[in-house]
């Protein structure tokens, strides 16, 4: 997957999520990444892009749970990300990259690792593969 999140100074979200699928595919499948709620979602209070197995992710409508728990439930970007990655999809199977509208970034995966990184307009930024240190 290369999947990208943007937030603007307006608070202006978008997602794209681009991908080759996955090794061994059925010919003719699709993804989850070009599924809308599933490996892309964006509304007006966060965009997430998703990786892993596609049809986990479209099963768990992975990238729209992450803004529906902040709708519905009141949840934080961190909080509703991490709850969709672990408690709602299988271990293994995925991770996501998410900007919330206030800028807050979330980048949880429930796999061994995940290429990420993150920049700010004020020069933050961070590149990771495996899990923080704890
Ligand atoms: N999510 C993609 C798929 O299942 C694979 C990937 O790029 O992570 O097609």
């Amino acid at each position: 997957t290369v999947g990208c999140v943007a937030v603007d100074g307006n608070g202006n979200l978008a997602s794209a999520t681009s991908t080759g699928g996955l090794v061994n595919k059925m010919v003719g499948r699709i993804g989850d990444t070009p599924v809308i709620g599933a490996g892309t979602y964006a509304d007006t209070r966060c965009a997430v892009s998703a990786t892993g197995k596609g049809e986990a992710i479209i099963r768990g409508t992975v990238a729209r749970d992450v803004a529906a728990l902040m709708e519905f439930k009141g949840l934080s970007l961190e909080e509703a990300a991490t709850c969709v990655v672990h408690e709602r999809t299988p271990k293994g199977t995925v991770g996501l990259v998410a900007v919330s509208a206030k800028g807050e970034v979330a980048m949880p995966f429930n796999t061994t690792g995940m290429f990420r990184a993150c920049a700010t307009e004020d020069g933050y930024s961070e590149i990771s593969i495996w899990p923080a240190a704890t």
